[in-house]
This record gives C-alpha cells, sequence and structure tokens, in this order.
C-alpha cells in the first residue's frame, strides 16, 4: 500500500559528471519561471579531454528581494548528491508548476568545481579545496602547525601504521585538535589534502562574480551548501559556521529549530575551520540571512580521511591514467564514499532536502 509513497531515485544519482549536467539542464528546461540559464566553462577539462561547466539557474523574477542560493559541488565529489537535489527540486517545479512566492527567487549553483566532480576529487584542478579557500590572500596565509608534523604520517600507505600514528597524536593534543590538524585547512601543501590555496581559486572569483551580477548582497539570504560525507549515515545535519553569538545564527535556529549544529560551540559533526565559503557569504549579508551546509552522512571519519587520503597519495605520485586498475579502485572508492549507491541513503537524501529547502523558503517569507 505505501508503493506509491517510493519514487525510483537511482535514476537522479547518475555515477559521471556529464550525466548529473545532462539531467539538471534538461530539469531547468522544463521549470516554469526560469529567468536565466547560462555555463560558466571551467578552465581544466575532465578525464577524456572533456570541457566542463558550472551551470546556473535563477528561478523567479530578476527583482526579487529574496533569494535561496542553493549550491552543489563545492567540493566537487560531493556535487553528485548535490546535483540529484537541485534536479529533484526543479522536477517537482516543472511538475506541478510551481514558482518561487511573490518577491522572492531561488538561485542554483550546479557543479561549482565541475573539475573535482568529473575527476572523482573533493579539491579544483589547482589541488585547492574551495571549502578552506575564503581567506584573505593580502594577508600571510594561516599556519597549521599540526597539519605540518603529521603530514608525512598522512601520506603512509598502510592504513594500520597511519592510524596508530594519528590515534597517539590525537591522545597527545586530544580529538578536536588531530582533526583541525588534518582537515581544518593548511596552506602550505598544495598535493596534500584540505589545501586552501596561495591564491583565490577558479570557484571563489566565480561565486564573488555571480554575488556582484546577482547583486545579492542586496537580497535577503538563504544559501544552502550541499555537502556529503561527514557524520551518521544518511543524516542531513544543518551546520551553521555563523558565530553563536550573531544575527545569522540567530536566523539559522528561527528558520531550521533546534537540529542547527554550531561548529565554534561544538555541537557539530564538523569542526571550526579555515577559509570557509560561509564566510565570503557572511561578509555581504544583512541580520536576516543565514548560510548554512546541509551535510549528509555517509561512512564515519575514519573511512573519510582514508578514502581521501587514497586519493591524494594517487595523484601525488605523478601523471594520472585515469582507465588503470588502480586509478578506478580509488576513484570508485570517492564515489562510494561521497555518494553511497544505496538506495535508502538517496531517498533520505532527498526527503530532508525537501525539507530543508522548504523551511529555508518558509523562513525568507517571515
Ligand atoms: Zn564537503
Amino acid at each position: 500500500m505505501f508503493s506509491s509513497l517510493v519514487t525510483p531515485h537511482n535514476a537522479l544519482f547518475p555515477r559521471d559528471y556529464h550525466a548529473c549536467r545532462e539531467q539538471f539542464v534538461a530539469s531547468a528546461n522544463r521549470a516554469p519561471k526560469i529567468l536565466s540559464r547560462r555555463a560558466e566553462a571551467c578552465p581544466a577539462s575532465g578525464p577524456q579531454g572533456d570541457t566542463l561547466f558550472t551551470d546556473v539557474v535563477w528561478l523567479g523574477s530578476d527583482g526579487a528581494s529574496k533569494v535561496l542560493v542553493l549550491i552543489s559541488g563545492t567540493h566537487g565529489c560531493e556535487g553528485f548528491a548535490g546535483s540529484a537535489i537541485q534536479t529533484a527540486f526543479l522536477n517537482q517545479a516543472a511538475d506541478t508548476g510551481w514558482h518561487p512566492p511573490t518577491d522572492t527567487a531561488v538561485l542554483l549553483v550546479h557543479a561549482l568545481n565541475p573539475w573535482g566532480m568529473a575527476w572523482s576529487r573533493r579539491c579544483d584542478q589547482d589541488g585547492i579545496d574551495l571549502n578552506r579557500n575564503f581567506i584573505d590572500f593580502d594577508q600571510p596565509v594561516p599556519a597549521n602547525p599540526g597539519y605540518l608534523t603529521l603530514r608525512d604520517t598522512l601520506m603512509l600507505e598502510d592504513s594500520l601504521d597511519r592510524e596508530s600514528q594519528l590515534q597517539h597524536y590525537g591522545r597527545l593534543h586530544g580529538q578536536t585538535a588531530l582533526e583541525i590538524a588534518v582537515s581544518g585547512g593548511q596552506y602550505s601543501d598544495p598535493s596534500g589534502p584540505f589545501f586552501g590555496g596561495f591564491r583565490k581559486s577558479h570557484g571563489r572569483l566565480l561565486m564573488e562574480k555571480l554575488i556582484n551580477e546577482f547583486t545579492l548582497g542586496e537580497k535577503q539570504l538563504a544559501v544552502i551548501d550541499l555537502h556529503t560525507g561527514l557524520g551518521p549515515y544518511g543524516y542531513g545535519e544543518i551546520i551553521c559556521d555563523h558565530d553563536p553569538h550573531s544575527d545569522g545564527t540567530r536566523v539559522a535556529h528561527n528558520w531550521y529549530g533546534d537540529a542547527v549544529t554550531l561548529p565554534l560551540a561544538g555541537t557539530s559533526s564538523s569542526v571550526p575551520k579555515l577559509g570557509l565559503m560561509d564566510y565570503g557569504w557572511h561578509a555581504i549579508m544583512d541580520a536576516s540571512s543565514c548560510f548554512v551546509t546541509l551535510e549528509y552522512g555517509t561512512y564515519g571519519t575514519g573511512p573519510l580521511f582514508d578514502t581521501i587520503l587514497s586519493d591524494h597519495r594517487l595523484h601525488a605520485a605523478g601523471e594520472i591514467d585515469w582507465s588503470s586498475p588502480r586509478c578506478q579502485a580509488v576513484k570508485q572508492q570517492m564515489r562510494r564514499h561521497f555518494c553511497p549507491p544505496d538506495r535508502q541513503w538517496q531517498e533520505m537524501v532527498l526527503w530532508r532536502a525537501r525539507q530543508v529547502i522548504r523551511l529555508a523558503l518558509e523562513g525568507l517569507q517571515h
């Protein structure tokens, strides 16, 4: 009797950047009230020499004073779930004739880091983690002494050896210090994980361009950046990296309720981090706006680091032979970790996204 509640979601989760893009564009072309759609070319190509794009869709009137911004693929390979959410959103709009409420628009940014999505990597073509890149590059870059201490350990092939050395560091300095050393952000090692860059990344420049062109600094904003790989399996955590005592946090609690977690208050699966994209948006937001990360858990932090580090070892070793069994094994592991090929996980992703998007749109109306 419940079969009508179950939709075949697998089709929304192809394992390939181009298939995701085709679906997204086809759905955007069907949805009502699409004011503009454009493709921003990525300066680097995919594994087959193929051209890659970030697609940008504006739904609703261009004069709207309230804007919901939905971003996928900030961390390339996390874009498979984000793309499914955006395509499902557009499909729902197309199927029901839904359009944004009065004075409200929806901006969809599909595959902010298309290179990472095509190559199944978190980082971009310059090795930059976009979500560590939003720092002031006119100042000296931040130091992460813990990363320097652990760098060689992180690159160890032997996972047991690596794990025991990391645990030793954790016992000496605490678990949070360990996570900050590894994933908090580092600005010295382009081949290593969580590298924030030496300058603004392509994705950051593109995001700044969109903020200017759509005059988003003059709007009331609900920004949702879609991520995967951290936290309990299938759960969509609403992470708010605004200061706990800020307007942004107050707004996030008003809109999304007590489920909102705060890294700066120690209540999140995520630890405080350097250079988050959030900070670029916080700087242009008014007191009635907020930025949240919707982060879907998969297989836990240990496997997360294992997976990312094997990808970094693969790329640090030199030119990639894309079709080689070793490369394909690592890439399959990346896709599996960041977008489990499991129908239940996929359904949880879509259900939660629908709820969070609805709360954001309701929040913007009050
Ligand atoms: Zn992420």
